[in-house]
């Protein structure tokens, strides 16, 4: 069974977006194994988002990332992986597809309210960063 990391970004745990995320994946009948609120040190969003440090927009998305609280999910199901990026819709909101909760609710490239893994190994990967195995439902 597939697993992926979801979280919930600062802007839309300001902006009252968790319910109305939650939602959407409820109405998709995606599995939610694991869900708590935290809130990141940057140098926690500098460790999960390592794979772009050397991108131009690592210090400013690290920055966003630890402005707030988070709400953190483990979503489970065949095929969960590419449903739920398929529901977030694209990095950039202007390429979003309409109806995804990016093209609905992100205000900018960065501030884009979702996040999603993009793989097996990486989903392994970010899961582990926030949860233990006992925290997962089985
Ligand atoms: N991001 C950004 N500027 C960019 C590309 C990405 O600020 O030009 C931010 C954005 O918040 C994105 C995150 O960095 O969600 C991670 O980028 P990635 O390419 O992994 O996109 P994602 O997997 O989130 O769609
Ligand atoms: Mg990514």
């Amino acid at each position: 069974m597939e697993k992926t990391l979801s979280i919930i970004k600062p802007d839309g745990v300001r902006r009252g977006l968790i319910g109305e995320v939650i939602r959407r994946l409820e109405k998709a009948e995606i599995e939610i194994a694991a869900m708590k609120m935290l809130h990141m040190t940057k140098k926690e969003a500098e460790g999960f988002y390592a794979v772009h440090r050397e991108k131009p927009f690592f210090g400013s998305l690290t920055d966003f990332m630890s402005s707030g609280p988070i709400v953190v999910m483990v979503l489970k199901g065949e095929g969960v992986i590419a449903k739920y990026r398929k529901l977030m819709g694209a990095t950039n909101y202007k390429e979003a597809d309409p109806g995804t909760i990016r093209a609905d609710f992100a205000t900018d490239i960065e501030k884009n309210v979702v996040h999603g893994s993009d793989a097996p190994e990486t989903a392994a990967e970010e899961i582990k960063y926030f949860f233990s195995e006992l925290e997962i439902v089985k």
